[in-house]
């Protein structure tokens, strides 16, 4: 486990009064470390979480050669470029579930429907629309016009889609909808994975109100309370939630030792700003290893991170609990949130995903935009009327106005060395995607 001092010695041009988001990222990911601890789930529990180990397919999916359309069975070899190819119906049919019973004779087919066992010896099966039928002698015949096929069309082939022996799903994935499908094609009633992060949240300030209390002349009701909770419930988080924390130092130790005691993580917001009046900043400085960092980024410029050790005789982990320490004003939290605290959950999580892909939209506005910081504008893309997409901003980009958050899809990303912004520029947007 290293120190922040050891983790800020490798970086070049630490500066923690001037960071860019890329460095905040390049620490955080030094800093934290997966929470190595995997539990056994029925797929029902399992949607959202990590998996702890590879899945390897115990079969071949599909187990056996089988149709991929409602029709005929036959030997391709039988296919002469330019002919017509005409062929005996065989007693019976090859159904889903019930294999065709019986030994097929040269120059005849078996009817067949989607996803049948194909019956030894044809490889190829002609769709119920492209033949003709007729009554002969012997039976009914159909004939395959010239052209349409090659031999082996329409036929799925044995473990086509996986293997048996090879790894349907990686370690580190997180278990999505197709995901959880997939394990249950694979007779999987239980996945390996690991547990969720617990992390602890609570809000300080004192001129902060909870819910149910009555309004007072300047304070304002803890909306970050909700905004985090909702983003780290949607990450698969087990919220511990601390409520609002007054600005004492007695009730800040005691709930920073109990939310380092209980979590793998702790968030705070609200008390790390440059010049603060209250003990939040040093009661962090007191318990742990903890950096004060100015970001060069809009919304949210201050915050803490470190580590906090539970209180000597409590549980917890050993190491410490990772401390975030959120800028207060709603906007910043869910910028850094999603900016910062978001990937480092996930790596400690355990979840190897790659950062989520950044959409290209067109400006419909002019924004101005100081080169030398990140700024995060809240924006709305939509598809325009030539097909391609396009964003503009949701209205006033103030760190404490949580509408103009409440009413975008995403965050316009207007990196560290990008200058102003004309109508019609290329901009890289974060969609929000029911991740936040
Ligand atoms: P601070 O970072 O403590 O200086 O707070 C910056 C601004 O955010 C102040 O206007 C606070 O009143 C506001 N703020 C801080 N915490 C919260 C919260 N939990 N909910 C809503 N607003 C907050
Ligand atoms: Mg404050």
């Amino acid at each position: 486990m290293k120190t922040l001092d050891q983790i800020a010695a490798e970086l070049q041009g630490y500066d923690p009064q001037a960071l860019s988001a890329g460095q905040v990222l390049d620490f955080l990911s030094r800093l934290v470390a997966p929470v190595q601890d995997a539990v056994s789930l029925p797929l029902f529990e399992a949607l959202g979480r990590v998996l702890a180990e590879d899945v390897v397919s115990p079969f071949d999916v599909p187990p056996h050669d089988n149709s991929a359309m409602d029709g005929f069975a036959f030997d391709g070899g039988r296919l002469v470029p330019g002919a017509a190819l005409e062929l005996r119906v065989a007693e019976g049919t090859a159904l889903a579930g019930k294999a065709w019973q019986g030994s097929v004779q040269p120059g005849e087919c078996v009817k067949i429907m989607t996803g049948a066992i194909m019956p030894p010896g044809l490889d190829t099966v002609v769709p119920q629309e492209f033949v003709k039928f007729h009554e002969s002698a012997d039976g009914t015949r159909i004939s395959i016009p010239p052209g349409l096929l090659r031999a082996g069309d329409n036929r799925r082939l044995r473990g086509e889609d996986l293997a048996q022996g090879l790894p349907a799903l990686r370690k580190g994935e997180t278990l999505t909808p197709a995901r959880l499908g997939l394990a249950a094609s694979l007779g999987l009633p239980t996945l390996p994975v690991w547990r969720p992060l617990r992390v602890a949240y609570f809000s300080t300030g004192d001129e902060i109100l909870s819910l149910g209390e009555a309004p007072r002349e300047g304070a304002v009701y803890d909306s970050n309370r909700y905004t985090v909770f909702g983003m780290l419930s949607r990450l698969g988080c087990q919220v511990i939630d601390m409520g609002v924390v007054r600005d004492d130092p007695a009730l800040l130790e005691a709930a920073f030792t109990e939310a380092a005691a209980r979590a793998d993580a702790i968030i705070t917001s609200g008390g790390v700003s440059v010049g603060e009046a209250d003990f939040t900043k040093a009661m962090m400085k007191k318990l742990g290893d903890v950096a004060f960092w100015r970001i060069a980024m809009r919304p949210g410029r201050p915050m803490a991170v470190g580590r906090i050790p539970p209180a000597s005789g409590q549980a917890g982990n050993p190491n410490g609990a990772i401390l975030f320490g959120l800028p207060g004003n709603p906007v910043a939290v869910m910028v850094t949130f999603l900016a910062f605290v978001r990937p480092a959950l996930l790596q400690m999580m355990g979840a190897g995903a790659a950062p989520p892909p950044l959409l290209k939209a067109r400006s419909t506005e002019a924004i101005r935009k100081k080169a030398g910081r990140t700024e995060y504008q809240r924006g709305w893309v939509s598809t325009a009327v030539d097909g391609s997409l396009q964003v503009k901003t949701t209205g006033s980009q103030g760190s404490g106005v949580l509408r103009s958050m409440a009413e975008a899809n995403g965050l316009i990303v207007l990196h560290h060395a990008q200058g102003n912004v004309a109508v019609g520029d290329e901009l890289d947007v974060l969609m929000f995607d029911g991740v936040i």
